[in-house]
């Protein structure tokens, strides 16, 4: 199916619903029956036949099966959150005395479940560097998954996703990787044989800042083992409104990645070339360590990159972020809205030693603004370094 057809047309049936131009929004938490028989057999088929919302809903089951054909897999399931879905998955693959192995720095709240929540009840887990050796090295015999996000947060640092995935076969582990930035259009998982793969949907997906959600991917039987058990039971669901959101987000996917594959490569070669910048971690730039791995995986170049300004005076890259008018300071991203994230609000204020990211670093994210008003913006901000 191409990705036409499954983002404007799969799911969808307008004659049903008035030939209304958009799909309709199911906003009730409730079914009603006609006879027994037919409750019955909705229950029996809760995963897909509207019964009750927290199992299915007409509008985010339309959002459901898009999903799945985007990213070439049997069956999906919309979460309340990327969280509520990456969790899910994690904990359906593991029980006591079972190991995970992460790449390093994942996603923060994934690196918490894995170093927080789990080892409480018995699960542990190794962050490794991300290269097939660190997996093979770190693999032990009660290891049972193996969990990518290419690229991560900050650094962009990507995995070779191909050899890792075929010794994790060799292996029996379940792969997991977070999708988030490449989005089904940039990158499909399963190419490569990815068991699951997960969004934050509150990001590209959805596109507008406006609905937290996420998405797993995978194959029917992984899908349904985790309905019948984590999604019913934590219950992290989605609001058919969110979902109605992302439906109408995901019409517009294809142009909005378009635009910042034409504009984030020209802001960035413009930051590397200016003196008050020291580096720029970017995937699609030539300067990136991994740059024939962004070429191998990510078909275009992506809106997020970290700038490092060149000073260690720390108030010099406060007044940066400060003088910054077009972008605005968020954390977060995938929105319209150009934003900047700088290192030094994850830290202590009165601690800086121990902070892990350098204080230098900004991650910015490029929204839908023309190229011109974003380097004009950036430019002036400069100064103040
Ligand atoms: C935001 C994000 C998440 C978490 O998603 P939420 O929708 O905020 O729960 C997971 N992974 C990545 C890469 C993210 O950027």
């Amino acid at each position: 199916m191409d990705i036409d057809e499954a983002i404007f047309e799969l799911g969808e049936s307008s004659s049903a619903y008035f030939g209304a131009a958009t799909p309709p929004l199911i906003q009730s938490n409730n079914f009603l029956f006609d006879n027994v028989e037919q409750m019955k057999y909705a229950l029996q088929n809760e995963h897909e036949v509207p019964f009750y919302t927290r199992g299915s809903n007409p509008t985010t089951n339309m959002l459901r099966k898009k999903m799945a054909a985007l990213e070439k897999t049997e069956d999906a399931l919309i979460f309340s959150s990327g969280s509520a879905a990456i969790s899910s998955a994690i904990i359906h693959q593991v029980a006591s005395g079972d190991h995970i192995l992460c790449v390093q720095k994942p996603y923060s709240w994934t690196g918490k479940l894995l170093s927080s929540l789990l080892p409480k009840f018995g699960i542990t887990f190794t962050f490794v560097e991300g290269t097939l050796d660190s997996f093979k090295n770190a693999c032990q015999a009660n290891t049972k998954l193996l969990i990518l996000e290419s690229p991560n947060s900050w650094t962009f640092e990507l995995q070779d996703i191909e050899p890792i995935v075929k010794f994790a076969k060799e292996m029996s582990l379940v792969t997991l990787v977070d999708n988030s930035y490449a989005t089904p259009l940039n990158l499909n998982p399963a190419d490569y044989g990815v068991d699951l793969i997960a969004h934050s949907s509150s990001k590209y997906i959805g596109g507008h800042s406006d609905a937290v959600s996420g998405v797993l991917c995978g194959s029917k039987e992984m899908i349904m083992g985790i309905f019948k058990s984590e999604f019913m039971t934590l219950g992290g669901t989605i609001s058919p409104f969110n979902s109605w959101l992302l439906l109408r987000g995901l019409r517009t996917l294809p142009i909005r990645m378009d635009r910042v594959a034409e504009t984030t490569p020209a802001i960035v070669s413009f930051l590397e070339s200016h003196p008050k910048i020291s580096q720029v971690y970017y995937p699609h730039a030539a300067s990136h360590p991994q740059h024939d791995l962004a070429l191998k995986y990510l078909k275009k170049p992506l809106g997020q990159f970290t700038l490092c300004l060149a000073t260690d005076d720390m108030e010099k890259v406060e007044a940066f972020c400060n003088h910054l008018t077009v972008f605005k300071l968020a954390c977060s991203w995938g929105g319209y809205e150009s934003l900047a994230f700088p290192a030094i609000t994850l830290y202590d204020s009165l601690n800086y030693s121990q902070a892990t990211t350098p204080f230098n670093m900004v991650r910015m994210y490029v929204g839908l603004e023309s190229k011109d008003t974003l380097i004009n913006d950036l430019t002036q901000a400069l100064v103040h370094v």
